[in-house]
C-alpha cells in the first residue's frame, strides 16, 4: 500500500511514520507543504492519506475535496487528523470525503486499529470495486452505442458516486454524507433525514429487510470481515433503488463493536438488466407465461414441501390444446400464435394467485395447482378449465373453438423425485386424449406402462459405460459470416436396451447427483478428442471440438493434467479444444474457479461460458472470467423476432461480450430468421436446427466439406 501524511509539522509526521510503520510493509510518503503534497497526489495513486488539519496554505478538509477531485486519487482511504476533538470538524471531513477521525495524541492501539481497518475495507473494496468498475465501464461502453434507445443506462452510468454513512453505535446516531441523502432524493439539511438508524432501515424494502439487518449483524458480531449487500432501498418518490452497501465496524479493545462506517451506491441500473435477463430465461416469450424452467422449478419447490409436511397437497396438470395443428395448418402459424397468446389469460382466470401456468412446449401448457385436498376441488377446477378454453375465439375474423385434453397427477408418497409426477400426468393426457378429447383424466397406477422412471434410469445408468451404451452426436458450429464449420459441440447420449435412446436432459442430472458425471465426463472427453483428430486427419486440419464439463468434474485436482494427456496421446493441439462451462458451475463451484481457468488459457485450452441468459444470468460473471467465448443461451435466440424486449437486452449483453472480445455463439437457431437477427447484432457463430440437430459423427459428411447450401446463409 502506499501511505502519503501531510502535516505541516515535521514532528509529528516523524511520530506518524513511527505508527504506521507498525502496520507491516508500506511504502510511506510525507509532506509539511500541503499545495505540494496535493501536486503530488495529483500525479501519484496513494492508498491511504492522514491529512492534518490545521495547516497553514491549505488546510486538511480542503486537501481532502481536492484529492476528491482527482482521477487517480478520488477514491482512496483518507484520515483526517487533528488535535482539536470539535464535532463540527469530523463532520466537514466526512463531509469533504474522509473515512475516519483521529484526534492527537494517539492512543497507539486505537491508532493502529482504525488504521488496519481502513486498510483492510481499502483492500476488500479495491477487489470489489475493480470488478463493479469493469462491469459499469462495460455497461458504460455498451450503452454509448445503444444511447438513442437506452439513453437511461447512460444516466446511469454517471451516477456511480457513493454515498457514506457513519453510525455511532454507543450512542445510536447515525451520519448520513449529503450523497447518501442525495441517492435517495432529500437534500442534506431535510428534517426527514434525521441522524438516526431508522431514517434508513425503515426505507429498506421488506423483503429484504431481514437480510440487510442479518447482515448488519453477523458483521458487528465479528462473523464477516465486512459488510457487503445488496438490497432495495425507499426512494422519496415512493420507487425503491437497488443498493450495494460496503462497511466495517470499528471495534475497542474487547472487540466489542463500537462505530460503524461504510458507503452505499446505486446499482439499480446494473439489476434491472439482470432482472430482465431472469425474466427472460424463465417466460416464454409468446405468451408471457413461466417456461419449463421456471415450471419445474415452482413444482420442485412444491414437492420438498409436500414431502415435509403431507398436507400441503398439489397436483400436477397437463394441458394439450386438440386442435392447434388443423389451426396452423388452415390459417398459418400466426394464427396459431395468437390463439396461443389468448389462452393465457384464459387459464390464468381459472387459477389461483399461488397457482402457476407454464407454457411446456408447442400446445402444451402444465399447471401446478394448490390446495387439492379433494378431488372434488379438482373436478370444479378442470370443468372450470374445459368450460373457459372452449369459448368461441374471433381469430382472423373467423370464430374458432377449441377444445383440450388434461392429465392429472395428484402428490403422493409414492413419488421419489418431481419430474415422476410430469411423466405421469403426461400418461393421464395420452389416455384422455385417446378416450376422445375435450376432458380430464387422473393418472392411475395402472396407466404406467414399461417406461422407466428416474429412479430405474439411475440404477442402470451405473453400468451404462462398463456395457458401451454411451455415445456421442455432434452439432456442427458455423461461423455466421462464412456459413463454414468452424467445430462440433459433443452432446452425449445413453442407448439402452429397453430404454432406447436417453436424452442427456433425462441422465446427466442423475449423474450428477450421483458423482458418475466424472467417469462420463472423462469418457466424454477422450472420445471427442479422438474424433477430432479423425476429422483433423481426413478433413479439415482446423475444426474445434466443443466439449461440456459439468461442475463435479473440475473437483479432480488432477482435471487439467488427464486433459492435457489425452490431447498429447492424440496430437491434438490445446487450442483446437474448448471447454463450455455453465454459469452456475463457476458461481458455485468449491474450487477456485479462476485458477483453473488460468492453468487452463496457459495451456492454451479455450474455454466458452455455455448458456448464458439461462437461469441465474447475472452481468457480473461475464467480465469476472477470461473466457474465449459466450454461448447465448436459446431460449433467448428462437424466436427472436417476436420479442422485441428480448432483442433490447440481448443487444446489450451482446455489445458488452464484444467489449470484453469474447466470441459470440447463438444457440438454439431454428429458422431463417433467428440466424438473420443474431447475425445483426454481430454474433460471430451459431448453432441449432436451422443448421443441423446434433448427428453421430458419420452422419455430418456435409458440414465437413463445402460449406451448406445457399439457402441457409445470411444476407
Ligand atoms: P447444452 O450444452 O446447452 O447443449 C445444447 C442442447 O441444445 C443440445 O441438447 C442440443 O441438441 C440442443 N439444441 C441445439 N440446437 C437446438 C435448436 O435449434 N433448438 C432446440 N430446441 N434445441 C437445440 P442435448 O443434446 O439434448 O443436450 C442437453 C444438455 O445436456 C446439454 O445442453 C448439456 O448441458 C448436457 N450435456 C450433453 N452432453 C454432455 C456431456 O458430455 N457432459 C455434460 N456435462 N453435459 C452434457
Ligand atoms: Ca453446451
Ligand atoms: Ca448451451
Amino acid at each position: 500500500m502506499n501511505i502519503l501524511i501531510v502535516d505541516d509539522q515535521q514532528t509529528n509526521i516523524d511520530l506518524l511514520e513511527r505508527l504506521v510503520k507498525k502496520l507491516g510493509e508500506h511504502t510511506i510518503k510525507s509532506f509539511t507543504d500541503s499545495p505540494k503534497a496535493l501536486e503530488w497526489a495529483k500525479k501519484n495513486s496513494v492508498d491511504l492519506f492522514y491529512v492534518d488539519y490545521q495547516m497553514p496554505d491549505l488546510n486538511g478538509v480542503h486537501f481532502i475535496e481536492n484529492i476528491r477531485k482527482t482521477p487517480i486519487n478520488g477514491n482512496s482511504a483518507v484520515i483526517l487528523v487533528s488535535s482539536s476533538t470539535e464535532k463540527h470538524i469530523f463532520y466537514e471531513a466526512l463531509d469533504a470525503g474522509a473515512h475516519d477521525f483521529l484526534t492527537r495524541p494517539f492512543d497507539a492501539a486505537e491508532f493502529l486499529a482504525r488504521s488496519r481497518n481502513l486498510i483492510k475495507l481499502r483492500k476488500e473494496e479495491q477487489k470489489l470495486q475493480d470488478r463493479a468498475l469493469h462491469l459499469e465501464s462495460e455497461i458504460g461502453r455498451a450503452t454509448e452505442a445503444l444511447r438513442t434507445s437506452e439513453e437511461r443506462y447512460a444516466l446511469a452510468t454517471k451516477a456511480a458516486h457513493e454515498g457514506l454513512w457513519d453510525w455511532d453505535l454507543q450512542k445510536g446516531r447515525i451520519y448520513y454524507s449529503k450523497q447518501w441523502k442525495k441517492m435517495i432524493g432529500f437534500r442534506e439539511d431535510e428534517d426527514e433525514c434525521e441522524n438516526i438508524p431508522t431514517t434508513w432501515l425503515n426505507r429498506v424494502h421488506p423483503e429484504d429487510y431481514r437480510g440487510l439487518v442479518s447482515a448488519i449483524d453477523h458483521h458487528l458480531n465479528n462473523y464477516s470481515e465486512t459488510l457487503n449487500w445488496e438490497y432495495r432501498l425507499r426512494h422519496r418518490d415512493g420507487s425503491y433503488r437497488w443498493m450495494v452497501c460496503r462497511g466495517i465496524a470499528i471495534r475497542d479493545e474487547k472487540g466489542e463493536a463500537i462505530r460503524f462506517v461504510g458507503s452505499q451506491r446505486d446499482i439499480s441500473d446494473r439489476k434491472e438488466v439482470e432482472e430482465q435477463l431472469l425474466h427472460n430465461s424463465f417466460h416464454d416469450p409468446l405468451t408471457g407465461l413461466p417456461n419449463r424452467s421456471l415450471f419445474n422449478e415452482r413444482l420442485e419447490q412444491a414437492f420438498i414441501r409436500y414431502k415435509r409436511d403431507p398436507s400441503q397437497q398439489f397436483a400436477v396438470l397437463f394441458l394439450d390444446l386438440d386442435r392447434l395443428k388443423q389451426i396452423n395448418d388452415s390459417l398459418g402459424h400466426s394464427a396459431g400464435d395468437q390463439l396461443l397468446k389468448l389462452m393465457g389469460p384464459r387459464l390464468l382466470a381459472c387459477c389461483r394467485e399461488a397457482d402457476t401456468v407454464a407454457r411446456w412446449s408447442g400446445d402444451e401448457f402444465t399447471i401446478l395447482l394448490f390446495d387439492t385436498e379433494s378431488m372434488e376441488d379438482i373436478d370444479h377446477f378442470c370443468e372450470r378449465l374445459l368450460k373457459t378454453i372452449s369459448r368461441p375465439i374471433i381469430i382472423q375474423h373467423q370464430e374458432i373453438v377449441v377444445s383440450a385434453s388434461i392429465g392429472i397427477a395428484k402428490s403422493d408418497p409414492y413419488y421419489k423425485h418431481a419430474i415422476e409426477m410430469i411423466q405421469d400426468a403426461d400418461l393421464a393426457l395420452y389416455r384422455a386424449k385417446s378416450e376422445g378429447r375435450d376432458r380430464y383424466v387422473l393418472f392411475h397406477q395402472e396407466m404406467r406402462g414399461k417406461g422407466p422412471t428416474p429412479f430405474q434410469y439411475e440404477t442402470n445408468l451405473k453400468h451404462a459405460l462398463e456395457k458401451n451404451q454411451i455415445l456421442f452426436y455432434y452439432q456442427p458450429i458455423l461461423d455466421l459470416k462464412t456459413q463454414k464449420t468452424t467445430g462440433f459441440e459433443a452432446l452425449m447420449r445413453w442407448r439402452h436396451p429397453q430404454f432406447g435412446l436417453v436424452p442427456p436432459d433425462d441422465f446427466i442430472p442423475l449423474a450428477e447427483e450421483s458423482g458418475l458425471i466424472i467417469d462420463l465426463g472423462d469418457y466424454a472427453i477422450e472420445c471427442a478428442v479422438a474424433q477430432l483428430k479423425k476429422w483433423h486427419k481426413t478433413v479439415d486440419p482446423d475444426l474445434k471440438i466443443f466439449i461440456n464439463i459439468a461442475k463435479k468434474q473440475l473437483f479432480q485436482k488432477d482435471f487439467v493434467v488427464k486433459l492435457s494427456n489425452v490431447l498429447a496421446k492424440n496430437h491434438v493441439a490445446p487450442h483446437h479444444v474448448v471447454l463450455e462451462f455453465s454459469e452456475s458451475t463457476l458461481i458455485e463451484s468449491l474450487v477456485p474457479v479462476e485458477e483453473i481457468l488460468k492453468t487452463l488459457s496457459e495451456k492454451g485450452i479455450k474455454v466458452a461460458l455455455d448458456d448464458f441468459g439461462a437461469g441465474r444470468a447475472s452481468l457480473n460473471t461475464l467480465p469476472a472470467f477470461p473466457f474465449d467465448y459466450v454461448k447465448i443461451d436459446r431460449s433467448m435466440i428462437t424466436r427472436l423476432a417476436k420479442n422485441p424486449k428480448a432483442q433490447r437486452t440481448l443487444s446489450l449483453v451482446s455489445l458488452i461480450a464484444k467489449n470484453l472480445k469474447f466470441k459470440i455463439i447463438s444457440e438454439g437457431i431454428e429458422t431463417k430468421s433467428d440466424a438473420d437477427e443474431v447475425h445483426k447484432l454481430g454474433h460471430e457463430y451459431g448453432q441449432g436446427y436451422l443448421y443441423s440437430p446434433a448427428r453421430p459423427a458419420e452422419d455430418l459428411k456435409k458440414f465437413l466439406k463445402a460449406p451448406p447450401a445457399k439457402k441457409h446463409a445470411n444476407g
